[in-house]
């Protein structure tokens, strides 16, 4: 029988396995490599700058909505001001062209009509599915553990009227799509939104979906602050946390032929015992160095070997003595000239500013943020010589800096703060594997483990042990992490015949 649990990793994951653990009567400790809760739901303060590291948008913002059960359930909702964007990005292009992606359906739907009257019924094609999608997302509470037949019924139903949608567009990318536009600049600047290899059309219309819901909206307080509150409800709920302990191995005992996790080794060399261990970290880690590779089958080993995952990337953070909240807050430019990053050449550059958010900058100054995707491998190689990873660093700093000067003449004299975040610092910062930003990437492929039972959350042979996390369901995200911590404690109580609960503040 379970009492304690040890969870490695005090990201969202963890922290909410930490939770329910509590929730549910069993005694919970996290540790945490880093010194401070959230893992990749993060920020950094630089010159009196915060630049936050993570949410762009959040699923379950909406008061009510499935998803902001759990977020209430952690503490993480409650007294929280939300920022429902009108623009969920911009698209420019040549001559003063601009796609708006409004986050209102009809708006935007008005909008691409006027961009591309050619290409009406593939718009009203497109905005239709946002529609439909959005009123199955708006009745879907099934993650907060609502239960019965009612909720069960109207479950089945609402994935009954959204299944031919499904069957339509499951094998769709959104560049298989953009490429139908006969509008030669939609057709471009749709195929920059969501520009991931084999992305699915399903992913970048649920987003859409949610942000028509406003329920996917930003809350004020930023990344760290999200995560600080749900550290707060752990510790009000009586778990420990211990920060600047990294887990360099899970300890196994074999007792009636059956390995059992026990615990944990710490870096130093002590060992901290319990029931059942819970790892919310990097999924390659966990496996293969916190395990040694014992525990492993053909599937873990291809998915390992095979899947794709989120590119890492290079984050230029800029604090500016200027105010740019009249601006929209999310942009992307084409380049005349393009920024290589490696062996990677950008030709457009997305920004934002986080005007919005008081928090993150002195009054009358902004906060801007550039994410530039980067290769894990040539980062590696450069911070072999600091020298040149610095200088490397700096470079990309001077570009971004140059182009965002092209686009608001003078603001090069008027950078206050720095920072440059590499692959190499997510990695050292949260120890995800290649310093990927979000797991898994979600591609037509992997799509149906988003919706379905997902990866798997267990070893084979191993007993007393689970995983959760972005490792454990492709396309990553907060949700994906909040729910899979969740998750791991309904296992837990399942295999023991204790019924799950769960409680709000
Ligand atoms: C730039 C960026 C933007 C994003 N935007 C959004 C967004 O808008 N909306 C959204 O929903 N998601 C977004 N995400 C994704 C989201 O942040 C992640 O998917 C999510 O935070 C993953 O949580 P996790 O707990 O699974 O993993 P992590 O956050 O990686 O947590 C793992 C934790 O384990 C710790 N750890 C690792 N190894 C050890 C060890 N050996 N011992 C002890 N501790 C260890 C790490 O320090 C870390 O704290 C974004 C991510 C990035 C990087």
């Amino acid at each position: 029988m379970t009492q304690s649990i040890i969870i490695i990793g005090g990201g969202i994951a963890g922290l909410a396995a930490g939770c329910y653990g509590q929730m549910n009567g069993y005694s919970t400790r996290i540790f945490e490599l880093h010194d401070k809760p959230g893992g990749l739901c993060t920020a950094w303060k630089r010159k009196g700058y915060t630049f936050d590291g993570c949410i762009h948008w959040l699923v379950g913002s909406r008061l009510g909505s499935g998803t902001n059960q759990i977020w209430q359930e952690l503490g993480a909702a409650q007294g929280r001001t939300i920022v429902d964007h009108e623009e969920f990005t911009r698209i420019e292009g040549e001559g003063g062209k601009a796609l708006i992606v409004y986050t209102d359906v009809d708006r935007l739907e008005a909008h691409m009509k006027e961009l591309a009257p050619e290409d009406e019924k593939l718009i009203e094609q497109f905005c239709g599915a946002i529609r439909r999608l959005s009123r199955f997302a708006g009745g879907m509470g099934g993650s907060s553990g609502a239960s019965g037949p009612a909720t069960v019924l109207k479950g089945l139903l609402g994935a009954a009227s959204v299944l031919p949608l499904f069957v339509r567009y499951r094998r769709t990318t959104t560049q298989d799509f953009a490429g139908r536009f006969r509008n030669p600049f939609l057709r471009e600047a749709f195929g920059t939104l969501f520009d991931l290899p084999d992305f699915p059309l399903v992913g970048m219309l649920f987003t859409m979906a949610w942000l028509n819901n406003r329920d996917a909206g930003y809350p004020i307080g930023g990344s760290l602050e999200f995560s600080r509150a749900i550290e707060r409800r752990y510790l009000d709920l009586g778990g420990e946390i211990h920060y600047g302990c990294r887990v360099e191995a899970i300890l196994v005992e074999e007792e009636g032929g059956e390995a059992r996790a026990v615990g944990v080794r710490l870096s130093g060399g002590s060992e901290r015992r319990a029931d059942t261990v819970i790892s919310a970290a990097d999924g390659h880690a966990t496996i293969f160095d916190m395990l040694g590779g014992r525990f492993v089958d053909d599937t873990i080993r291809a998915t390992y070997d095979e899947l794709p995952i989120f590119a890492p990337i290079v984050q230029v953070s800029l604090g500016v003595d200027r105010d740019l909240s009249g601006e929209p807050h999310s942009v992307s430019l084409p380049l005349a000239t393009p920024i290589t990053v490696g062996e990677t050449e950008h030709r457009r550059m997305g920004f934002r500013h986080f005007c919005y958010d008081p928090t993150m900058a002195p009054p009358g100054k902004s906060a801007i943020t550039v994410m530039l995707e980067a290769s894990y491998d040539y980062w590696k190689e450069l911070a072999e010589d600091r020298e040149r990873y610095d200088a490397e660093k700096q470079q990309i700093a001077l570009s971004v800096i140059g182009r965002l000067d092209d686009r608001f003449p003078g603001l090069e004299g008027q950078v206050e703060a720095v920072d440059v975040a590499t692959p190499l610092t997510y990695e050292r910062y949260t120890g995800n594997w290649q310093g990927s930003m979000e797991g898994w990437l979600l591609t037509t492929k992997t799509i149906s483990s988003m919706f379905g039972r997902g990866m798997r959350k267990t070893l084979p042979g191993l007993a007393n042990f689970h995983m959760a996390g972005q490792w454990v369901q492709p396309g990553g995200g907060l949700p994906t992490a909040a729910m899979s911590g969740r998750g791991a404690i309904q296992v837990i109580c399942k295999r023991e015949g204790r019924e799950f609960t769960s409680s709000t503040l």
